[in-house]
């Protein structure tokens, strides 16, 4: 058997839950809205409920697909549920939100892929918060050009969406998604003039060559900003982690990126949401 390897200092965080962490948490409950920071087990989960920051995510807590580094549960989808964008807005609303970052799990069982209920949380957000800057951070939708138009023609302040890894390992971490087709993706949304995301984990097996050729991929594409953060196994079910990058060498992916002409954010605890508020203010002023 393989020995786990052990969690490096820089990685270790123990904030203790402050009152503003529970009320964040008391007022999702009350709505009964779904987090990717408590579904995915974020590390950042403290300082972000904290600052009343919170990622939403859309359409159920089952994914159609079974990532294996991923911790949002796989098995047959909820029927979608016609408030949801609605309460979306309300949370929004009451944490005060100047960044509503929206996520959803995969749904490959509608015929649309779920764009229309992304697309309609959308307005639900815009209307009841006309100020709020507000990111969406999209499946694939199995190449589906129609379903990403869908989102697009909602008009979001950023379209996010994930490589997760580079194209190398995806046949073991993401088997059911084609690198090539998150590109395209991606590349159709840049070609509309939309600010971009997008983003991957380290640690799943990648070199760091692998890590800059991603990023020169991304830029050529058109992407405007990425994020690159430490793989966490969820559970020891999950695939194993299988490596702990340095700070330093995520100093070494930032600068790389930024050379680029991508907004690259990198660190051991960046996640695609995390101080995203700041990122597009910063690329709103570019
Ligand atoms: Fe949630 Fe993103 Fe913050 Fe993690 S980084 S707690 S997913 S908002
Ligand atoms: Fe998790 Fe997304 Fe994969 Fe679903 S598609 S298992 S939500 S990473």
């Amino acid at each position: 058997s393989v020995t786990p390897l052990r969690l490096p200092p820089w990685l270790k965080v123990t904030l203790p839950a402050d009152k503003h962490f529970g009320q964040t948490r008391k007022l999702l409950d009350d709505l009964r809205l779904a987090t990717v920071c408590q579904s995915a087990r974020c590390p950042n989960i403290f300082e972000c409920f904290g600052c009343g920051t919170a990622t939403f995510l859309l359409m159920g807590r089952q994914c159609t697909r079974g990532c294996r580094f991923c911790n949002i549960g796989e098995g047959p989808p909820a029927p979608l549920e016609a408030d949801e964008p609605a309460r979306v807005a309300e949370a929004a609303a009451r944490l005060g939100l100047a960044t509503v970052v929206m996520t959803s799990v995969t749904r490959d069982d509608l015929p649309d892929g779920g764009a229309g209920h992304i697309a309609a949380a959308i307005h639900a957000v815009r209307q009841r918060l006309p100020q709020a800057r507000i990111e969406v951070l999209i499946p694939d939708f199995q190449g589906d050009a129609a379903a990403l138009q869908a989102v697009l023609d909602a008009r979001p302040d950023c379209l996010n969406h994930n490589v997760e890894t580079v194209p190398g390992c995806y046949a073991r971490v993401r088997p059911q998604a084609s690198y090539a087709q998150s590109l395209e993706l991606l590349a159709r949304a840049a070609g509309q003039g939309f600010v971009v995301k997008s983003g991957m984990m380290v640690g799943l097996g990648e070199t760091d060559a692998e890590v800059r050729a991603v990023l020169e991929d991304l830029a050529r594409v058109g992407v405007t900003a990425v994020t690159i953060g430490q793989y966490l196994p969820p559970s020891r079910r999950h695939m194993p982690v299988t490596r702990y990058v340095h700070p330093d060498i995520f100093k070494e992916y930032e600068v790389f990126g930024n050379n680029l002409g991508l907004e690259t954010v990198s660190g051991p605890r960046v996640r695609s949401s995390y101080h995203a508020g700041e990122v597009l203010e910063k690329l709103a002023g570019r």
